[in-house]
């Protein structure tokens, strides 16, 4: 039978950049994915410019930018008065990166357009455990088995692959889901806002976000919190879609919609990034609330490193020494400072809050900091 150097599993964004990094370095690289064809639901878009970067490692840059949306900025508002509390311009990250912008371009363009340059990806194949020894791993399907130097396990939140190391999957869920509501109305052009925005509210609230849509028409993802009281039948109600809609100034008679996505939101990181032969990535390692774009960059991040180490051979404890910790604090810390500042509801704190964002808007020193952290560039 023929022995891979590296087995990935998983053809989300992370295992499909995993395998063609791989693929790309000269290993011999399979990638094994349980569902026919690629996840299209609306999910992350986000591109940080480090994710850029290796893209353009890649080779994939262009075709990524073709069917994106570059935004250079992102803004805050105060949704219950509809005012723009401070505005942050990655151009301040020239210098730093090829890239000083954001693309938001949907996660399924990034797995397909991968995946069509790999040569052995198998689709409807799920894997159903491994095992290893000092001298390779054995990886399981339905129906056959086969065998590798490394596994990579990109396979998700619920990966089977960390499952079966018997890894735990370390931190909590949000009481509350985050509903996502894609529409064809124009919040730049009815509110005055850029493509990436995030708007506080003590009761409720909203992120808007736009993408180019598969027909490239553009489209915008409006993001809530439900209450925590919610059920899914009444978050996902017509009447709930339209009144959410309507409390961002969507007139009636645009509040039409084209998809409902409602997730259940998690911080979690694996306690092991690594077992043996077997490593983990991305989501399967980790995952948080998406406020902030940081998750599936942080993932790509690990897709790139692991590649790189796999093929040079190196110190391979480092990949858990050094991607580990740098999840916990700029992945994990950020997302939840993010959530917090949208949802405070104490009158003097969140005017703190306020006010910090706008100093730090205003100081071309503090401006550039924030965007290095948030953009994963202080330590990437
Ligand atoms: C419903 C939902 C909405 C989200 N929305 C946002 C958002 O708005 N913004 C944001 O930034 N992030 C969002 N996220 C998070 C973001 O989508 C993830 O960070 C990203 O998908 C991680 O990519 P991944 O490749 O690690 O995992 P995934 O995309 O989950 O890919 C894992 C792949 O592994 C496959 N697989 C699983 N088990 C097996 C098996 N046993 N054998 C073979 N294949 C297997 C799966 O079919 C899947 O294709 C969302 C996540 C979810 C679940």
């Amino acid at each position: 039978m023929q022995r891979r150097n590296v087995i990935v599993v998983g053809a989300g964004p992370v295992g499909t950049v995993a395998a063609l990094a791989c693929a790309r370095l000269g290993l011999s690289v399979l990638l094994l994915e349980e569902k026919d064809r690629i996840d299209d639901s609306p999910r992350a878009s986000t591109t940080q410019p480090p994710t850029l970067e290796i893209l353009a490692e890649l080779g994939l840059i262009d075709e990524y930018l073709r069917v994106g949306l570059v935004s250079r900025t992102f803004q805050f508002w105060d949704r219950p008065t509809l005012t723009l509390v401070a505005e942050f311009d990655f151009a301040r990250l020239a210098g730093e990166t090829a890239f000083p912008f954001v693309v938001q371009t949907e996660q399924h363009k990034l797995a397909n357009m991968a995946l069509a340059q790999l040569e052995d990806a198998r689709m409807g194949t799920r894997v159903t455990g491994l095992s290893q020894d000092e001298n390779g791993v054995r990886v399981f399907t339905e129906d056959q088995s086969y065998a590798a130097d490394y596994v990579i396990g990109a396979d998700g939140g619920r990966s089977t692959v960390r499952k079966s190391l018997g890894i735990a999957f370390e931190g909590y869920t949000w009481p509350e889901r985050f509903l996502v509501i894609t529409t064809r109305f124009d919040f730049q052009a009815a509110l005055g806002c850029c493509l990436r925005n995030y708007m506080a509210d003590p009761q409720e609230w909203t992120n808007l976000f736009k993408v180019a849509g598969d027909d490239l028409k553009g489209r915008w993802r409006a993001v809530y919190n439900t209450r925590e009281d919610e059920t899914d039948e009444e978050a996902l109600s017509d009447a709930a879609v339209r009144a959410r809609l309507s409390r961002i100034h969507v007139p009636e008679s645009q509040r039409d919609y084209l998809h409902l996505n409602l997730y259940a939101v998690h911080q979690r990181v694996a306690k092991r990034f690594r077992k043996g032969r077997v490593f983990l990535c991305g989501d399967a390692a980790h995952v948080n609330n998406p406020i902030g774009g940081l998750g599936l960059n942080s993932g790509i991040h690990e897709a790139w490193h692991l590649a790189n180490l796999l093929k040079s051979g190196g110190d391979l404890d480092s990949y858990e020494r050094i991607r580990r910790p740098l999840n916990i604090k700029y992945v994990q810390e950020q997302t939840i400072a993010n959530k917090k500042r949208l949802e405070e509801r104490d009158p003097a704190q969140r005017a703190k809050r306020f006010d910090e964002l706008r100093a730090m808007a205003d100081d071309a020193k503090r401006h550039k900091a924030f965007l290095m952290r948030a953009a994963l560039l202080e330590r990437s």
